[in-house]
């Protein structure tokens, strides 16, 4: 198949194209290179079934394929607050035009839509059927309900145009492939920590995520684009194991074999106290769920974080093989 990946430099979306590759079909990735990199996909440049567009999704895009992942999106709090009207643009116009790709293609297609949805939930953990607590006027707006209004235009043109049409709902997920500068909290406290330098925790650290490996997610993302038409989502995708952020921080300072101190932070404006996907309905629809373990995906993260920073592995006992 000829498939599209949006943001298809970016951190999940590079795993999502070289998995795609691997099963045999033609990707094409648009991306604008924000927050992704042609590093990202420099091994790939070489396969003739791989072709790298410079593209901004805001903009119409016309190219002809079977299949669409629209991954394009800022995802670090950092990254998406910097330009939050360009990071609404691109979930509610990126949509649009992605949506009048599919249409006029016929193409399946699949947006990645993210736990944020819930936003700081009351439920826990989180069912599809939840319909979220999210501030609309706060500095996660942008991102949260650029997603949320991109969800109802997946299922308004699915209704009015009966398009082919995939949700996921993806939580926190991590590993090799993310940005030195990313923001978010893995890679933060992995670089702090083979630095030895303080961690910077947000708040008491007693908030909590559920940290789910990039492989287990994209395997899930793929049988979600491979389920039958009449599985529309959304289905949330995520590792249940949930940790607070004092807990993965030690976690990450004891595997790294590091020296670092915590250093408390104010806790950022609208910081969700809790997250924890419920995979009830991917394990019964997709026969999926994630099998990877935090501190194994931890170990594969910080291998891949020394050789971008070229520190020695450490050798001390349950520190990062
Ligand atoms: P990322 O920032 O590494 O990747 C996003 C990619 O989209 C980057 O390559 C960026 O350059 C590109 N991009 C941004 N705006 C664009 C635009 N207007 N046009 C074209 N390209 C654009 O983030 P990621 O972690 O790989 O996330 C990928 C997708 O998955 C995002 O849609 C994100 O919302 C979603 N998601 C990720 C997580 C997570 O924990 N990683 C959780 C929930 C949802
Ligand atoms: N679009 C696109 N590529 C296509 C077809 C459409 O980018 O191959 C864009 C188009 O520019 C439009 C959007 O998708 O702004 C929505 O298309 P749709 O057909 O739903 O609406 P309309 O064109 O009637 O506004
Ligand atoms: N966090 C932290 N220190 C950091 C970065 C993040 O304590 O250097 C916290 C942040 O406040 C949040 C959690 O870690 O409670 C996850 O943050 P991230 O930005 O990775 O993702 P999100 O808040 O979108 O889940």
């Amino acid at each position: 198949m000829r498939i599209l990946v949006t943001g298809g430099a970016g951190f999940i979306g590079s795993h999502l194209c070289r998995r795609l590759l691997a099963d045999g079909h033609e990707v094409l990735s648009a991306d604008n290179y924000f927050t992704g990199s042609r590093k990202n996909i420099h091994d790939l440049l070489a396969n003739p079934n791989f072709e790298a567009l410079r593209h901004d999704i805001t903009f119409p895009l016309h190219v002809e394929v079977d299949q669409i992942y629209n991954f394009a999106c800022p995802a670090s709090p950092v990254h998406y607050q910097y330009d939050p009207v360009q990071t609404t643009k691109t979930s509610v116009h990126g949509a649009i035009n992605m949506l009048g790709l599919a249409k006029r293609t016929g193409a399946r297609i699949l947006q990645a839509s993210t736990s944020e949805v819930y936003g700081d939930p009351e439920i826990h953990p989180q069912t599809e059927d939840y319909w979220g607590r999210v501030n609309p006027i706060g500095p996660r707006s942008c991102y949260d309900e650029g997603k949320r209004c991109a969800e109802t235009l997946f299922f308004d043109y699915y209704r009015q145009h009966k398009l082919d049409i995939k949700v996921v709902r993806i939580f926190n997920t991590y590993g090799p492939g993310m940005q030195l500068h990313d923001g978010r909290v893995i890679s933060n406290f992995i670089v702090q920590a083979l630095h030895g330098e303080d961690i910077t925790l947000y708040g008491d650290g007693s908030q909590t995520r559920s940290f789910c490996y990039v492989s287990d997610l994209v395997d899930g993302v793929v049988r979600m684009m491979q389920s039958g038409p009449g599985f529309t989502g959304p289905v949330n995708l995520g590792n249940p194991s949930e940790y607070t952020i004092a807990q993965l921080a030690e976690t990450i300072i004891r595997l790294c074999g590091s020296r670092s101190k915590l250093a408390f932070k104010p806790l950022p404006e609208d910081d969700p106290r809790q997250r924890q996907p419920d995979i009830g309905l991917a394990r019964k629809n997709l026969e999926w769920w994630p099998s990877i373990p935090l501190e194994d995906g931890l170990r594969e993260t910080i291998a891949y974080f020394r050789r971008l920073l070229d520190t020695p592995p450490n050798t001390a006992k349950g520190a990062n093989r």
